[in-house]
């Protein structure tokens, strides 16, 4: 299967040497490396044993920083030089971040300062974009990994959540790239945790992945058919997680103890004492929270697994809106799905795994560490990549794009080029022609979205193919290739096959697309279709009577005599119809189906009275083509 075969420049590829490749889950809250050895994965540790690092990065005035747990340690003494959760600022726009107004953040509009879109953050230790602060922990781990194997590593998978767009995953490969990795592949997070289970050697069939991390909650439909992994469809909640459950408990410990609104630093004490009490009642029945104040009182509250189960149903609630969307994305029910990963530290809380349960009448699977499942399943693609696979093991992955790709075509139309949900890596192309004679430039917009209105797309880029040789309208042939590789980048290409000439691009787009934002597209373009396809009508009802216009023109400006004063007055009143007409159809009060029958009206009728012209205008040609030359020559 040729789709696996990813060599990257400058890999050697001698065959049976072991060679050290690693998975890497690059979390919100934890990240993890681990690799294969002696066929088995493992997550490495570091030199105290620990095997999640926190996604933590402290900034320090002399320029250095700390890196996971000393740098959490320090989140709540020193908020504005500790970045958490720095993969949410991943390829974002300040105005992508939601409440970026209560994060305590000094932040930098990557949009005025060179940062090329992606919002940054002013630290102690100067300004940091998120990939350089995500570069740090990536740093980290493969210093991790180097120790502890003692060798060079070849490279790493690392993974993102299957949502991620272009300018997410281009931003999570150069962070890898600062930090010396080589990227073998990203892979998305659901489809590592369904091969950590070995699920691409069970049976076939429709698979879901519940993912409850720190500060976010994905869930995934895959379908696995012939050892191929397809995304079917991804949902969730990019601010539902662990973090949610502390903050319900720690208010609950507010009313229970009667306290009255805390400092920020009592609060800080108090969300930690809640976390560790959220995950001691993951095993034991009962905890009791203790912690002292600062002005002395001291704060002692008892709860039970069962009343925290209570205070936290609406959470998990939540979770299950999110699985029944997704599923109806998928256009699969409960009864197509043939098993169930649990992901994320949050999935140990056992009134989770019981709603999961209950609601697929599965038990799932659960027995690999949550936590770590994803770098272990990263860990065994890494392993295959680098070429230390066995007989037989060849297997593809797929994912799919979330949103479709098109082009804008006359008229502000978007022609769809790779629909959404297309498996990747995948390459379409279609072809253009000019509009109009003598066109020597043509203008590609790249956009993505369901609508089919360029202004209700997202634009992802724009470039120019010039340098067409002058032809008539229509005879230019202009192919345009999208392409989509394997890490979800987007390649446009544009060529004219006559003359050979072509312009490409490579979609770089200066921040992403959050998924409520991509949920917003989708919702949106199913509650507009209908009004969407009258508007597309419309659109090239205006189209086909501009190209029409210039076509009559241009016949009159060469061959007017033709034609008798009342036949040229006649053929004017009609050309004048089509005007008036155009301009009537941009009248947003009427109707656009109404605009575009008046419109259709015009245009058929200067087609019909323009018959006789053309006809004695193919006479002429044929006359002057004959004209001097024996008929033999014919
Ligand atoms: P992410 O994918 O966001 O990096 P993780 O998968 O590491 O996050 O999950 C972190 C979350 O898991 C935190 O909210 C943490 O409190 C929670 N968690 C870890 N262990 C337990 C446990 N035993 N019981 C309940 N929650 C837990
Ligand atoms: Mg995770």
């Amino acid at each position: 299967m040729a789709l696996l075969q990813i060599a990257e420049p400058g890999m050697s590829t001698a065959p049976h040497q072991h060679r050290l490749a690693v998975g890497i889950d690059l979390g919100t809250t934890n990240s993890l490396v681990a690799t294969v050895r002696s066929g088995i994965p493992e997550v490495l540790s570091d030199e105290d044993g620990r095997q999640l690092l926190p996604s933590v990065v402290r900034y320090l005035a002399n320029g250095n920083a700390n890196i996971g747990h000393k740098a959490q340690a320090h989140q709540t003494t020193d908020p504005k030089n500790t970045v958490v959760s720095v993969k949410r600022f991943m390829g974002r726009g300040l105005k992508d971040i939601a409440h970026a107004e209560n994060l305590p953040y000094d932040f930098v509009d990557g949009d005025r300062e060179g940062g090329h879109g992606m919002v940054q953050i002013r630290t102690v230790a100067g300004i940091k974009s998120p990939v350089e602060t995500s570069a740090q922990i990536l740093a980290t781990l493969r210093q991790r990994a180097e120790d502890s194997l003692g060798d060079e590593l070849v490279g790493a998978v690392i993974t993102v959540p299957a949502y991620f767009d272009d300018a997410q995953r281009q931003a999570t490969k150069d962070a890898a790239q600062l930090a010396g990795i080589n990227v073998l592949r990203l892979l998305s997070e659901p489809t590592a945790a369904a091969i950590a289970y070995g699920l691409d050697h069970a049976k076939e069939g429709v698979y879901a992945v519940y993912d409850l991390g720190g500060g976010t909650f994905d869930i995934s439909i895959l379908k696995l058919s012939k050892g191929v992994f397809e995304v079917l469809s991804t949902g969730g909640d990019s601010a539902l997680g662990g973090d949610d459950f502390d903050h319900r408990l720690f208010c609950w410990i507010m009313e229970q103890a009667k306290l009255a609104p805390l400092s920020h630093q009592d609060t800080a004490t108090l969300m930690v004492k809640a976390r560790q009490a959220k995950e001691q009642l993951s095993t034991n029945d009962e905890t009791t929270i203790e912690a002292i104040l600062k002005s002395g009182e001291l704060v002692q509250v008892t709860i039970t697994a069962h009343t925290f189960a209570e205070i936290t149903r609406h959470l998990v609630g939540k979770t299950m809106n999110a699985i029944r969307k997704a599923m109806r994305d998928a256009d699969v029910s409960v009864e197509d799905v043939d098993g169930v990963v649990m992901v994320g530290g949050a999935t140990r809380m056992p009134h989770v795994r019981r709603a999961v349960s209950e609601f697929f009448h599965t038990i799932p699977h659960a027995n690999i560490d949550p936590d770590k499942v994803v770098a272990l399943g990263a860990a065994i693609q890494a392993n295959l990549l680098a070429g230390n696979r066995a007989e037989g093991d060849d297997w593809l992955l797929l994912d799919v794009t979330p949103l479709s790709l098109g082009i804008e075509t006359m008229g502000g139309l978007v022609e769809k080029i790779i629909p959404r949900n297309s498996t990747i890596p995948c390459a379409r192309a279609q072809e253009f022609t000019t509009f109009k004679d003598g066109q020597t430039a043509l203008a590609v917009h790249v956009v993505q979205g369901e609508r089919e209105l360029v202004s209700d797309c997202r634009s992802l880029a724009r470039f120019e193919l010039r340098g067409i040789p002058p032809m008539a309208a229509g005879a230019a042939r202009i192919r345009v290739t999208y392409q989509v590789d394997a890490d979800g980048l987007l390649s446009v290409a544009a060529r004219e096959t006559r003359s050979g000439v072509e312009a490409s691009i490579t979609v770089k787009p200066s921040y992403g697309l959050g998924d409520d934002e991509v949920a917003r597209m989708l919702q949106d373009s199913y509650s507009s279709a209908q009004g969407d396809m009258q508007m597309r009508a419309l659109r090239e009802e205006q189209v086909e009577a501009e190209r029409i216009l210039l076509a009559t023109q241009s016949a009159l400006e060469s061959d007017a005599d033709l034609l008798g004063v009342a036949e040229q007055a006649a053929l004017a009143g009609l050309v004048q119809g089509v005007r008036d007409a155009v301009q009537g159809s941009n009248d947003t009060s009427i109707e656009p189906g109404v605009r575009q029958d008046a419109l259709h009206a015009a245009v058929q009728a200067l087609a019909k009275g323009t018959e006789e012209f053309a006809a004695r205008r193919m006479d002429k040609s044929v006359r002057k083509a004959l004209a001097g030359k024996s008929l033999d020559e014919v």
